[in-house]
């Protein structure tokens, strides 16, 4: 049995995602100790329960410590059962990390899935919807695989209620991926969604936007959704280029104006711009476990985070995988990763 120390590098949910996905991709059964031990609230959280809930309905599996508060895990996976499957975090825990979980496993199995997500689809400190759709998926769809995924309706933090619909027709296996040159920009967006909050919060945010990103007039725009859908807020900036689209977002949080909400954003976005990088720092994360399990891959980046780098060392306690972040004299970093 594999373990897994849960306080290793960045200590947060990831490393506990990473390994149920790899237990379910792999066969192999791990236990996690110490989970989410960087986190001001350790332990299992409803959103990660019900994650470890979905990789145990997915891969029939045998699991022991599932629940709240929990800080040990020992899960032995069976066999990876495609097929339709619903799963409900019930607060607004993030319901795109409950599908970043379960999703690995499905994208080679015998047969289509359907999965049915509910919670929440827009939370700080997770992949918002349409970072999941553009950005993620996008790539993940170049390796094989076609997974689409539509949002039926938004779950803001606190009050959740969100739900996707996510199907996934799987690949044989994975291909490769190299993602080093992002292309020409395409098109740039910046829309600001307020629901049942006052409509000034999201023309604020693009106002500061504005002030740092020298894109069009009309690429700006705000929306109201409906007040039932609230309260919640996002900010999406999104570049597309030939090979990638970024997707940023910022969320509005109590005690944080929505000039720095704006601001914080476009300042990441015009990094990103700037950097000449195909892959931003969350997708960069993300892409590890597939290119892993397609045995190759590489892009090019901006500086790796920690949860790359301790996604990294998740990956190779699975799979011997090795990912090499290298640092280049002038322009972005690179990542290779070798099965
Ligand atoms: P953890 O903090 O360990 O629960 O992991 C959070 C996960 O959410 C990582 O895979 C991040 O790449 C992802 N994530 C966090 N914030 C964003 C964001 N703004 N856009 C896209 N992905 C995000």
């Amino acid at each position: 049995m594999i373990t897994i120390d849960g306080a290793a590098g960045e200590g947060g949910g990831q490393v506990l995602r990473t390994s149920l996905s790899l237990a379910l991709c792999t066969g192999q059964a791990f236990r996690i100790e110490d989970i989410r031990a960087g986190r001001e609230r350790p332990g299992l959280m409803r959103q990660h329960l019900t994650a470890v809930e979905a990789a145990r309905a997915v891969g029939a599996a045998d699991c022991e410590g599932a629940a709240l508060g929990s800080g040990t895990l020992e899960f032995r996976p069976g066999t990876v059962r495609p097929g339709e499957y619903r799963f409900a975090v019930g607060t607004a825990g993030s319901a795109t990390l409950v599908l970043q979980t379960v999703l690995p496993p499905l994208l080679a199995a015998s047969g289509p899935s359907r999965l049915v997500l509910e919670g929440g689809t827009h939370n700080p400190h997770a992949p918002p919807f349409e970072f999941l759709d553009q950005t993620f998926l996008a790539q993940l769809n170049r390796m094989g695989p076609q997974v689409t995924a539509t949002l039926e309706r938004p779950g803001f933090y606190p009050a959740g209620g969100g739900r996707m619909v996510v199907e996934v027709a799987p690949a044989a296996r994975l291909s490769p991926l190299a993602l080093v040159d992002r292309g020409d920009l395409l098109g740039v967006e910046a829309v600001a969604r307020v629901a049942g909050l006052h409509p000034d919060i999201a023309a604020k945010e693009i106002q500061a936007a504005q002030r740092v990103l020298d894109w069009g007039e009309d690429c700006f725009r705000t929306e109201e959704l409906p007040a039932e859908w609230g309260p919640g807020n996002v900010l999406l900036l999104t570049a597309r280029f030939a090979a990638v689209t970024e997707v940023v977002a910022g969320f509005g949080e109590r005690g944080v104006s929505a000039h720095t909400v704006g601001e914080k954003a476009a300042k990441r976005m015009a990094g990103f711009v700037a950097s000449g990088a195909a892959v931003g720092p969350y997708l960069a994360d993300q892409l590890l476990l597939p290119m892993a399990l397609a045995g190759h891959g590489e892009f090019t980046t901006v500086k790796p985070s920690r949860h790359a780098r301790t996604d990294a060392e998740v990956i190779r306690h699975f799979l011997g995988t090795r990912v090499d972040f290298i640092e280049a004299a002038d322009g972005p970093w690179r990542v290779e990763v070798r099965g």
